[in-house]
C-alpha cells in the first residue's frame, strides 16, 4: 500500500546531520534549543510513519490498540513538526525584529487544538479508526492539512511584513523553508501514498542548517571559542537576565605583539589561550570577539576577582607557541550589567569599545581596569559632545584670573576649555582631555583654545583690563605633533597677536622626554611664546631637569600648596627659594582663603590663582568683572 522508497535515504541524511551538529558546541541559543526540538521529533516523526505505516499494512496480525498507538504516535509527532517548524521560523524572526509579546502563547492555539482533534481519534474517529478492514481517515483528516497551511501561512505573511528588516540571506532562506514545505504538502495530497513529506522536511531542514544552524557561524576561527556573533546573539537573549555574570579582557597592545611575532604564530597562542580557559573554566561560555579580546560567559555565582586573578597568574608565564615563549600581559575590563533595560546592541559596542581601548591605554590610563556600563554609557556621551564641540567650533574657553601676590591686581589669566554636554552641564576637563588625547582631537581641541584666546586679545584692550598675557594649556600630545610651531604662528598671524601675550603651560608628565620635545619648544619660543611649568611637585620632576628647559614660571601645584596648610613643613618655602634664585617666577595655585593667599605671598611666590579670587569663568563676564574695576 506505501511506498517506502523516500523514507530510509532521508532518515540516513538525517543521521548525518545530527551527528554534525552535536560534534560541535553550541550556545544556549533559543534557536538551538528549537532546531534540536526540530530534529528530534523530525526522526520521531519518520520512525513512527514508517511504523505505523506497517501496521497499517499488516493489521489482521495486530491488535487494534497497536494500530491505535502507532497511528497516535505519528499524527502527534507530525502535527508537532510543523509547529516547530513554525517556532523555529519565529525564533529566527525574533533575531531581527521585535514580535507581539504573547504572539507564541496565541498562535499555539491551533495546534494544541489539532493535537486535542487527533488524540481524540480513538473515541471520535475524527482523523482516523480502525476497524475490521484496518487503518482510515476520519471526516476531520484535513486538520492536519489545515494545521500545516495555517502555519506556513502564518509564517509567510510574518517574514514579507518584515521582509524589510530582514537581512537578504535570512529572508531568502526563510522563505526558502516555507516554499519547501508547501510544496511538501502538496506532494502529501497528490501522492498520499508516497511516504515523500519526511524527504521535504528534511529538506527544509537542510535549508535551515545551511542557512542558520551551522555551529561554525557562531564559532571562532581560532579554536574552539565562540565568536562575536555568538555573543551578540546571546546577549540579545540574555540582556533581560540577570542570571549571569559577565568578564572580559583584552591583551595589551595586541596588534603591536602580533606585528612582532606575526599572524600565524598570534593565532596559534590564540588557540592556547582559548583551550587553557575553555578547560580551567568549563561552567563558563568563552568567547574570542577580535584583536585579542576574550569574553566568559558564567553563571551568577561566578568570581570573577579570583578568575580574574588566576587568568593574570597564567599570562605571568609565557605562552610556548611553535619553540617561542611569548609574554603577554591581560587587562580585564569588568562590567557590571546594571542597566537591563539597556538594548544588546549597545552594550556590546561599549564593550567592544572598553576592551579595545583597555587593549591600548595605560596602566592606570581613564578606560583601563574595573568599569562599569554606566561609565562607558558616559564616555560615550562625552565622546560624541567632544566630537560636535570641535565641529562646530562650540567648544567654550573660560578664564581664570591671574593676580599679583603683591596687592591681588590682575595680571594674567588662564584659559580653561569647557565643554557643553547635550543637556546643557559642563563635562569636566579631566574627563574630556584624556579622551581627546585618546583619540587625537586634542590637537583640534588645542587649536580652538588658542583660536578663541586669540580672538579675544584682538577683540579687546588688554592694557585697560590690566592683562599682560594669558595662560594656555599645552598637552603634551599636542606637542608630539611636528608642525605645532608652525600652526600656532599662522593663528597668531591670521588674529595679529603678539606671542609674548600668550605663556603655554606645560605639565611634569609632558617634559619627561626632553628629546621629543625639544625642536618643538625651540621652534614656539622663536616664535615668542614664553613657558610655564603647570601642576609642580605632582610627577617627579627634579630641578635639574626643570633647568634644561626654556621655562619662566613655575606652577605650584594646588595639592603642593594645599599640604603646605596642612603641616607647615619647610620644603615649600624653601623650593619656592631656589626657584626664585634660579630665575623662575612662581605661581602658586589653588589658593582658596585669604590665608592662603598672604602665606603664598610671604613665602615668595608672584602670582597666585583659586578660588579666593574668582573660580574660571565665561569671557564675558570675566571682562565684565575687570572692565569694571579698571
Ligand atoms: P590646570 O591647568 O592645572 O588648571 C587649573 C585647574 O585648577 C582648573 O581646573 C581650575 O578650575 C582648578 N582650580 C583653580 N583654582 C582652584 C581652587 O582654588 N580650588 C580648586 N579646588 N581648584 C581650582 P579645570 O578647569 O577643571 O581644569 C583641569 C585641568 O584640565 C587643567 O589643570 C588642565 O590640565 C586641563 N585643561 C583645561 N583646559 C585645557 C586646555 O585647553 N588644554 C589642555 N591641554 N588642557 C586643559
Ligand atoms: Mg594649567
Ligand atoms: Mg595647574
Amino acid at each position: 500500500m506505501w511506498n517506502y522508497s523516500f523514507t530510509l535515504p532521508s532518515a540516513m541524511i538525517l543521521l548525518i546531520l545530527v551527528t554534525y551538529y552535536f560534534r560541535r558546541p553550541r550556545l544556549p541559543l533559543r534557536m538551538n534549543r528549537t532546531f534540536l526540538m526540530l530534529l528530534l521529533i523530525d526522526a520521531l516523526t519518520i520512525v513512527t510513519d514508517y511504523a505505523s505505516s506497517r501496521v497499517d499494512e499488516t493489521y489482521m496480525n495486530h491488535s487494534a490498540a497497536l494500530g491505535y498507538a502507532a497511528n497516535l504516535a505519528f499524527f502527534v509527532f507530525f502535527l508537532a513538526r510543523i509547529f516547530c517548524f513554525f517556532l523555529y521560523i519565529l525564533d529566527i524572526l525574533e533575531n531581527h525584529v521585535r514580535l507581539p509579546a504573547r504572539f507564541r502563547g496565541w498562535s499555539s492555539a491551533v495546534f494544541v487544538l489539532s493535537e486535542l482533534v487527533a488524540l481524540s481519534s480513538p473515541v471520535t474517529h475524527a482523523v482516523f479508526f480502525m476497524d475490521e478492514s484496518g487503518y482510515h481517515r476520519g471526516p476531520c483528516y484535513d486538520v492536519l492539512y489545515v494545521c500545516f497551511f495555517f502555519y506556513l501561512a502564518l509564517a509567510l505573511f510574518l517574514i514579507l511584513k518584515n521582509a524589510r528588516k530582514l537581512p537578504n540571506p535570512v529572508r531568502d532562506g526563510l522563505l526558502s523553508v516555507v516554499a519547501i514545505l508547501t510544496l511538501g504538502n502538496i506532494a502529501r495530497i497528490l501522492l498520499p501514498t508516497l511516504l515523500v513529506m519526511n524527504t521535504f522536511c528534511l529538506m527544509a531542514i537542510l535549508v535551515i542548517y545551511l542557512s542558520f544552524q551551522n555551529p561554525d557561524f557562531f564559532l571562532s576561527d581560532r579554536g574552539n571559542a565562540f565568536n562575536t556573533r555568538g555573543f551578540r546573539f546571546l546577549l540579545r537573549e540574555w540582556n533581560q537576565k540577570d542570571s549571569y555574570r559577565l568578564l572580559a579582557f583584552a591583551i595589551r597592545d595586541y596588534s603591536e605583539i602580533r606585528g612582532v611575532y606575526g599572524g600565524l604564530q598570534m593565532d596559534r597562542c590564540i588557540g592556547q589561550i582559548i583551550e587553557f580557559l575553555t578547560e580551567n573554566y568549563p561552567e563558563c561560555l568563552v568567547f574570542y570577539l577580535r584583536n585579542g579580546a576574550f569574553v566568559l560567559i558564567g553563571p551568577k555565582n561566578m568570581d570573577c576577582q579570583t578568575m580574574s586573578e588566576d587568568i593574570s597568574g597564567r599570562f605571568r608565564d609565557a605562552w610556548e607557541v611553535m619553540d617561542t615563549e611569548m609574554l603577554m600581559k591581560p587587562v580585564f575590563v569588568e562590567v557590571a550589567l546594571e542597566k537591563k533595560t539597556a538594548d544588546s546592541e549597545r552594550v556590546i559596542s561599549m564593550l567592544l569599545l572598553a576592551l579595545d581601548s583597555a587593549g591600548r591605554s595605560e596602566p592606570g590610563d581613564d578606560l583601563a581596569g574595573p568599569l562599569s556600563i554606566n561609565a562607558i554609557d558616559r564616555y560615550l556621551v562625552e565622546k560624541r559632545a567632544l566630537e560636535l564641540a570641535l565641529e562646530q567650533d562650540r567648544l567654550e574657553v573660560y578664564f581664570q584670573p591671574l593676580v599679583d601676590s603683591k596687592d591681588g591686581s590682575l595680571v594674567g589669566a588662564e584659559a580653561l576649555a569647557r565643554l557643553r554636554a547635550e543637556d546643557g552641564s559642563l563635562i569636566p576637563p579631566m574627563e574630556f582631555i584624556p579622551i581627546a588625547e585618546k583619540d587625537g582631537s586634542i590637537i583640534a581641541l588645542g587649536e580652538q583654545v588658542i583660536r578663541k584666546t586669540c580672538q579675544f586679545i584682538r577683540d579687546n584692550d588688554m592694557e585697560a583690563l590690566g592683562l599682560k598675557w594669558i595662560n594656555v594649556n599645552l598637552s603634551p600630545h599636542q606637542c608630539m605633533s611636528r608642525d605645532l610651531a608652525d600652526r600656532f604662528g599662522a593663528i597668531l598671524r591670521e588674529y595679529g597677536v603678539p606671542a609674548e601675550l600668550i605663556h603655554l603651560e606645560l605639565t611634569e608628565q609632558s617634559i619627561l622626554d626632553y628629546a621629543m620635545l625639544k625642536n618643538q619648544l625651540i621652534g614656539l619660543q622663536e616664535l615668542g611664546f614664553q613657558f610655564s611649568l603647570d601642576d609642580y611637585g605632582s610627577g617627579y620632576s627634579n630641578l635639574t631637569r626643570v633647568k634644561q628647559y626654556p621655562f619662566k614660571n613655575i606652577k605650584i601645584d594646588m595639592e603642593v600648596v594645599q599640604n603646605y596648610f596642612r603641616d607647615r613643613d619647610p620644603i615649600l618655602p624653601t623650593l619656592v627659594q631656589a626657584f626664585r634664585q634660579m630665575n623662575f617666577s612662581i605661581t602658586a595655585e589653588g589658593i582658596e582663603t585669604k590665608e592662603m593667599a598672604d602665606a603664598m605671598a610671604e613665602i615668595g611666590c608672584d602670582y597666585l590663582q583659586g578660588y579666593y579670587f574668582s573660580k574660571p569663568i565665561p569671557m564675558s563676564a570675566f571682562l565684565m568683572r575687570y572692565s569694571v574695576k579698571s
